[in-house]
């Protein structure tokens, strides 16, 4: 008679070699119960197999217990999406929080509210940036309107000058003249 076993899972003969035992209460499990893919059943090594726990035990065992942390390491390495490897994630999430707490609450809260304060005067220091950037563009355009402006003048100050030539040309040909005339009316008497 063949050795003839049934899954503690589903009550189904186990064919072959192909199930685990678990190491804490010895009972058989088909690969499909105990949620292992054949290929990691047949890349697992004979100690891994030896060390391996079936859901019940994992679930009995306290959450705080790393005295067999072997075994643990074990069933991570197969049973991924059970229980061992979150709760792992979860006691190194708590440690943290841990770790935060005993960093003084108060030193905290000012820290955060020195942060705050810093990013705010970061902000209005941009702001007032920005402000100066848009003045200086302004200036820039007047500065050069005043340029356009002051050329232009220049050149108004120039013909009025040339103008202001001509007329005393004029003018002093003019006066030239009524000298001459006025001489030559006093001449004769
Ligand atoms: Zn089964
Ligand atoms: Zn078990």
């Amino acid at each position: 008679m063949p050795n003839k076993i049934d899954c503690a899972g589903c009550r189904n003969p186990i064919v072959a070699k192909k199930h685990l035992q678990c190491c804490r209460c010895q009972q058989p499990y088909d690969l499909q119960c105990a949620n292992i893919k054949l290929n990691q059943f047949n890349s697992m090594a004979e100690d891994q197999r030896a060390k391996w726990k079936c859901v019940v035990c994992i679930s009995k065992q306290p959450k705080t217990d790393n005295t067999d942390t072997p075994a643990r390491v074990g069933v991570e390495g197969v049973n991924r999406n059970r229980g061992s490897a979150a709760v792992s994630l979860q006691d190194l999430l708590e440690d943290d929080r841990a770790q935060s707490v005993t960093m003084p609450a108060k030193d905290l809260q000012l820290l955060i509210m020195e942060v705050r304060q810093f990013k705010e005067e970061v902000r209005a220091i941009c702001l007032q940036m920005e402000l100066l950037n848009g003045t200086l563009a302004a200036l820039a355009l007047r500065n050069d309107e005043s340029d356009k402006k002051i050329e232009k003048l220049e050149v108004h100050v120039d013909l009025l000058e040339d103008c202001h030539a001509d007329s005393m040309n004029i003018l002093s040909r003019h006066f030239f003249k009524s000298t001459q005339h006025v001489s030559s009316i006093r001449a004769p008497s």
